[in-house]
């Protein structure tokens, strides 16, 4: 039989189920089977990992993943797609689907009852683009024992993401992600690899879970607040942006004295500090917060 991700089967998929798609749950489904073969390469995905999948759709790069893993658990919201998938991915043992919000699941209690301690794990997917920001926050801050995250995503995202300091596409998205992850951009897609088009072309991001935090932070939570606050308003100083988040609890020498203190000229916008330097100003501002 031909694969799920082939134009023809897909249509023959949807209209033996009189299924349509939803646009607001990211269904844009896969058709160009190359391309899924070349993510699960990507992906290094071995013969004795465990595989989970977000969204599996009608089951296009899940079949793939069969192919290659040991197992696959995969998570899809749209209860329609759950029948669909009983019947698609029919010769495949080694699968199970969950009828579950992703962003609901609890992945470290799943992760932990049905995958031994010495199997690796890897995250793969086609994400439904709407909630790509929550879903790979919640990978990267859950701490889940997980060897590699391989996803598509909007090319413009995936590019946030692996941004560099005194580029327009570098953020607080970029620091989060950097600083939990090694990542790169190992394949773009365009979107005629998709049915239907999405709008923009996309992008194959390959995030690896550092054992360590590339830089040493006091407290978490406060450097990703700070960060945040100095991208209040980009074109803003971090002076101006620091100013406006903390003037409740800190007066205006007190924010000069931790700029000098940190080392970092406070006439500088968020855009241009490295992670070790947002680290050096968060972990100055903390303890004059807590003073
Ligand atoms: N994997 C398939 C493919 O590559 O053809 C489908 C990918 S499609 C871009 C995204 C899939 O994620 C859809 O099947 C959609 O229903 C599902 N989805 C959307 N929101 C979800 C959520 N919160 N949790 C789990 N699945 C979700």
């Amino acid at each position: 039989m031909k694969p799920i991700a082939t134009i023809s089967r897909t249509k023959e998929i949807m209209e033996q189920h009189h299924l349509s798609l939803k646009k607001s749950l990211g269904q844009n489904f896969l058709i160009d089977v190359n391309i899924l073969e070349n993510i699960v390469s990507k992906a290094g995905v071995q013969k004795d990992d465990v595989v989970i999948e977000v969204g599996p759709g009608i089951g296009a790069l899940t079949e793939q993943l069969a192919r290659q893993a040991k197992y696959v658990y995969a998570f899809e919201i749209d209860g329609r797609l759950i029948d669909v998938l009983k019947d698609t991915l029919q010769p495949y043992h080694n699968v199970t689907v969950l009828h579950q919000d992703i962003l609901e699941a609890d992945l470290k209690g799943f992760i932990h009852e049905h995958v031994g301690s010495d199997v690796q794990v890897h995250v793969v997917a086609n994400l439904p683009y709407y909630i790509t920001t929550p879903i790979l926050m919640k990978l990267l801050m859950e701490n889940l024992p997980i060897k590699s995250i391989t996803v598509m995503m909007q090319k413009e995202v995936a590019a946030r993401m692996a941004a560099e300091p005194n580029t327009k596409e570098y953020g607080s998205l970029s620091i989060a992600v950097q600083y939990y992850t090694t990542s790169k951009v190992v394949m773009t897609v365009p979107k005629s690899c998709f049915m239907p088009q999405p709008n923009v072309d996309s992008a194959i991001l390959q995030l690896t879970k550092r054992e360590q935090p590339p830089v040493m932070v006091h407290n978490e939570d406060f450097y990703f607040e700070l960060v945040k606050a100095s991208f209040a308003q980009r074109r803003k100083t971090l002076k101006n942006n620091l100013k406006s988040a903390y003037k409740d609890q800190l007066t205006t020498e007190q924010i000069d004295e931790a700029f000098t203190q940190s080392g970092i000229d406070p006439t500088r916008r968020g855009e241009s500090l490295s992670l070790k330097e947002f680290a050096d100003l968060a972990n100055t501002f903390e303890i004059y917060l807590r003073s």
